[in-house]
């Protein structure tokens, strides 16, 4: 694992490579899944087109999009990324896949077609992901599992819990388990359990920095996601917060 901080870490097993482009909390998150066949990605926070092209890779292979859920750390990038492939004329379908209910990512691909009523030439069809839902795209099953994430701000109180999911990779054997941000809860232990890779969410830096609650409904702290790694073959910490 190649890293440095926040951008561009960098892991290649024998069929998958995940590039994780940015991540950072309350700022942006975005992590590209390739195999052979094509690619994912996974979170389109701000930044993600500057990132995609900054890092060399070929967006003519992105077949779909896949979201965590609505925040705007992980889907503010979603306008530029489509207004880049209406302005280079992609023709192939882009399926737009997440959370079931998930306003904030299915409005913005609305407001986009209705920007551009006439002019967009390739489809971008809308998923409303259920737990457990798999979906196979471009050599890749890729499946949803519900985990529990509630809105927070800056004084601390914790929000309604909002349409979340995190994703296990699998191809040829080969699995990648994205947990997306959430608190500890039981579909995240069964998520991550025996992966090849664990990407996992490590907002906080200690467990004792965040309050039981927010433990349980909102994010993960350093030892708390490094523990659950170890039920991984791998791992990695993501979506680092303020320190
Ligand atoms: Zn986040």
């Amino acid at each position: 694992m190649k890293t440095d901080g926040n951008t561009n870490m960098l892991w290649r097993g024998k069929h998958l490579m995940v590039n994780i482009l940015f991540t950072r909390a309350g700022l942006a998150q975005q992590i590209w899944v390739e195999n052979d066949s094509g690619a994912l990605l996974f979170d389109t926070g701000d930044g993600t087109l500057r990132d995609v092209i900054d890092s060399g890779l070929d967006m003519r292979r992105l077949r779909e999009l896949f979201y965590t859920h609505g925040h705007f750390d992980h889907m503010g990038g979603l306008h530029s990324l489509l207004g880049f492939l209406r302005m280079v004329g992609r023709r192939e379908t882009l399926p737009v896949n997440a959370p079931e209910g998930c306003t904030e990512v299915f409005s913005a691909v609305v407001n986009f077609k209705r920007c551009y009523p006439e002019s967009v030439p390739f489809k971008i069809p809308c998923r409303e992901l259920q737990d457990r839902e798999k979906i196979e795209t471009a050599g890749m099953i890729v499946e949803a599992r519900a985990v529990i994430h509630c809105g927070s701000v800056e004084d601390g109180i914790i929000q309604d819990r909002v349409p979340a999911m995190g994703y296990r990779i699998s191809c040829r054997g080969e699995t990648v388990a994205i947990t997306g941000d959430t608190g500890l809860c039981d579909s995240l232990r069964e998520l991550v359990k025996g992966v090849d890779l664990a990407v996992i969410e490590a907002t906080a830096g200690k467990k004792t920095d965040l309050s039981p609650a927010m433990l349980e409904k909102v994010h993960l702290a350093e030892d708390v996601a490094a523990e659950l790694g170890r039920t991984a073959k791998e791992y990695i910490l993501v979506h680092k917060g303020k320190r």
